[in-house]
């Protein structure tokens, strides 16, 4: 019999090509990976490492650092020699800010991935008039950028390391602006100009990213973005993330209404949730909005009704101390019902529940198997018996 596990309910993630990013692999059917990013100044060095360290241990398994100048391109050296020495090495990918290729080049020796944000190769002359700019004009500028990105290209290649293509709705060129528009258009387009040149230089270990702070202009450029690479028999992986998305509820809403959309649609092969707090509070929602999707299973599912005038204990403060004894438990599905009135079907197939029976007794299940009935103040102690009786109880 089929079970919502075994049924065709699963994402179907779109195909894409395994790009490395140190011993992360994004894209090519690997899961689908979290990163985030220090705020610590990258000259810092012993400050960057226990921010690259302490973001990584808590599953952060790809962490960005900012590199705008040649001192902290070459601060690189001695945090990935750092973190090598004392910790793992970390995969790290290098935010390069500008188009100046030396830093970039530097750098590149030092971290798994480098950024590039094409809305920062300008060579464009300004146009007064606003007019689109013709092909000549894009061919005669994508000469120069090419040049310029040659050696970073070439670097990257040789080393088997990989790079993101990171188009920014807030920062893109002149020419994509006059000729696209400030639109989804203007941001696939300017990631596939700089596609085409990298595939001219034969190489191809490309992520791409089009992150906007307003949620239907990314989860838009996204799609366009799919489709255009699909129509160009172009498998490269996307990375996903909502720009300036702020703090709080807000900030998490909108970064899942944007990422999970798309996830949800098979489309994303790794993710940054940004928000205007310690970069540690990012990880976890990454993970939230995973296994809420069921792409990835890191921690316990719990299943719980909403509560009613039929509950028959107080379910908040129920849920919070089955959480805190089991929340360890990676992989379990556990249901904390008010009440059985609609049947053990209800608790959506979990390997546990804990029901209201009658007033002062819980009922605790095994998938739809009543086991046992036990008054509530011995709810949590039996739940736990039960548990470990499977076989399936680690201590924390
Ligand atoms: Fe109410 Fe029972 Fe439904 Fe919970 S499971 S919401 S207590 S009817």
């Amino acid at each position: 019999t089929p079970t919502p596990e075994t049924a065709e309910v699963g994402i179907v993630r779109r195909k894409t090509r395994p790009v490395p990013v140190g011993s992360i692999t994004i894209g090519g059917g690997y899961p689908v990976a979290v990163q985030s990013m220090i705020n610590e100044d990258t000259l810092d060095v012993a400050g960057a490492v226990a921010g690259i360290r302490r973001l990584h241990e808590i599953g952060c398994e790809i962490v960005r650092v900012t590199v705008p100048s040649m001192a902290h391109a070459k601060a690189m050296a001695e945090i990935r020699e750092t973190l090598e020495r004392t910790y793992q090495p970390v995969p790290l990918v290098a935010d390069v800010h500008h188009n100046g290729m030396k830093i970039a080049l530097e750098v590149s020796k030092y971290v798994d991935n480098v950024r590039i944000n094409p809305g920062l190769y300008v060579f464009e002359k300004p146009k007064a008039d606003r007019t689109e700019y013709t092909q000549a004009e894009f061919d005669e500028i994508g000469e120069k950028i090419r040049e310029t990105l040659e050696p970073l290209v070439i670097s990257l290649r040789d080393q088997n390391k990989s790079m993101r293509i990171g188009v920014n709705h807030g920062s893109l060129a002149e020419r994509m602006l006059f000729t696209y528009g400030d639109t989804p258009e203007g941001m696939v387009e300017s990631a596939l100009e700089f596609i085409r040149l990298c595939e001219d230089m034969n190489f191809y270990n490309l992520e791409i990213s089009l992150k906007a702070s307003r949620v239907p202009v990314m989860i838009a450029a996204n799609r366009l973005m799919v489709k255009r690479m699909d129509a160009l028999g172009m498998d490269y992986p996307l990375h996903l993330g909502v720009t300036e998305a702020g703090d709080g509820e807000y900030g998490r809403i909108k970064s899942t209404a944007g990422i999970g959309t798309l996830l949800a649609e098979g489309i994303g092969d790794t993710i940054r949730v940004s928000l205007t707090e310690a970069p540690e509070k990012e990880i976890p929602v990454c993970y939230g909005i995973l296994q809420a999707l069921g792409l990835r299973r890191t921690m316990v599912e719990y299943v719980a009704c909403p509560s009613c005038g039929r509950t028959l204990f107080n379910l908040e403060e129920v849920l919070q101390k089955v959480r805190a004894a089991t929340s360890h438990l990676t992989g379990l599905n556990i249901a904390v019902m008010g009440c059985i009135v609609n049947g053990p079907g209800e608790m959506a197939d979990a390997d546990y529940g804990y029901v209201g029976k009658q007033p002062g007794f819980i009922s605790l299940y095994r998938g739809r198997d009543e086991v046992t009935k036990v008054p509530e103040d011995q709810g949590v102690s039996a739940l736990i018996d039960l548990i470990k009786s499977d076989d399936r109880w680690v201590d924390p």
